[in-house]
């Protein structure tokens, strides 16, 4: 990547970033590169030199629900945050891929748009919750998501319907591609601004009084098993509280993972690991994680 300077030069860059700065648990090794495009030329300049360089190169949006692991990540890794903005067209409101989830229902809120209010409290960007199809509280984007605008590696860009999307529990059809959402559209319906505001306070509270907010963590560790709640189920195994390292399975949810101390991504992943283990062992159940782990050992 000698020339990557040269040839993405008006292009943030940091060069061997810990992306311990970036992650929500307070993790993760370093990375090669990180790149910040301001713009979706920006973002396509930066793929098609990866692609010609056979640079490895991946995106992150708020890096929360990821897990980098110690060693780190090669080649080239993508934040979007510098794209940031969101607009409003009637009921439809459109946001880049580094726009904050909770600052979208903000503007929502304000133009008197229903149907996001779920999402107020989840601190993604919109591109990671369209990969994710995030929810809570009954709601996930796929209820408001219309389209979004795509790029592939191979440099085309596409118009992605929900019907493109296959949007399942914590999964979308994007998952297996090699590819940057760069901006997406919600549908919402006109309604009440005091409504919709009374309703995202409920959510707030309810989510301050249940989370774990004050410590660095990933959020839900693992995926809701058919039939079963996680956190009753990993409190009934006697795990909560369980440290290892640096990471303890929070007294306050048992479904996430807090950094108490200076944790590394390797106290993460074995607590994680113990806890699947000790789940199948128990209950046979398999706790798949709902957070995604990349990155080099
Ligand atoms: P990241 O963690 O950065 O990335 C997640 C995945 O998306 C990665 O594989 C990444 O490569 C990919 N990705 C990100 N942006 C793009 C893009 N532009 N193009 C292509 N791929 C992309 N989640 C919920 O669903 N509901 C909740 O209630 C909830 N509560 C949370 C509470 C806390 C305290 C925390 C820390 C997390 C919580 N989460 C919750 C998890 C997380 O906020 C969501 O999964 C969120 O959607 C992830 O967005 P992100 O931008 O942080 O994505």
């Amino acid at each position: 990547m000698e020339n990557i300077k040269e040839q993405l030069i008006d292009i943030k860059l940091l060069f061997d970033e810990p992306l311990s700065n970036y992650t929500f648990t307070k993790t993760g090794g370093l990375a090669d590169v990180i790149a910040f495009p301001k713009s979706i030329e920006e973002v396509e300049k930066i793929v098609k030199y990866a692609v010609e360089n056979n640079v490895d190169w991946l995106v992150l949006g708020n890096a929360s629900n990821l897990i980098v692991r110690d060693g780190g990540i090669r080649g080239i890794v993508i934040i979007l945050t510098e794209m940031n903005q969101i607009t409003v067209n009637n009921n439809l409101v459109t946001a880049d891929a580094g726009a904050s989830l909770i600052e979208t229902t903000k503007v929502a809120r304000e133009e008197s748009l229903t149907g996001m209010e779920f999402a107020c409290g989840i601190p993604g960007s919109i591109g990671g919750a369209v990969y994710m199809n995030a929810g809570a509280y009954g709601g996930e984007i796929k209820d408001c998501f219309k389209e979004a605008k795509v790029l592939f590696e191979n440099g085309e860009v596409k118009t992605l319907t929900k019907e493109d999307m296959d949007f399942g529990y914590r999964h979308s059809s994007i998952q297996s591609e090699k590819c940057v959402i760069l901006n997406a559209t919600f549908e919402l319906k006109k309604g009440n601004k005091v409504e919709i505001s009374a309703k995202m306070e409920e959510l707030t509270e309810l989510r301050e009084s249940k989370q774990p907010l004050e410590y660095p963590s990933c959020g839900s560790v693992f995926k809701r098993p058919k039939g079963h709640y996680t956190g009753p189920l990993i409190i009934e195994a006697g795990l909560q509280g369980k440290i290892i390292g640096g990471a303890q399975v929070s007294t306050k949810h048992a479904g996430f993972i807090v950094n108490i101390n200076h944790a590394t991504a390797t106290d993460y992943i074995e607590l994680i690991e113990f806890i699947q283990k000790t789940i199948k062992e128990k209950y046979d159940i398999i706790l798949e994680t709902e957070v995604r782990i990349i990155g080099e050992q």
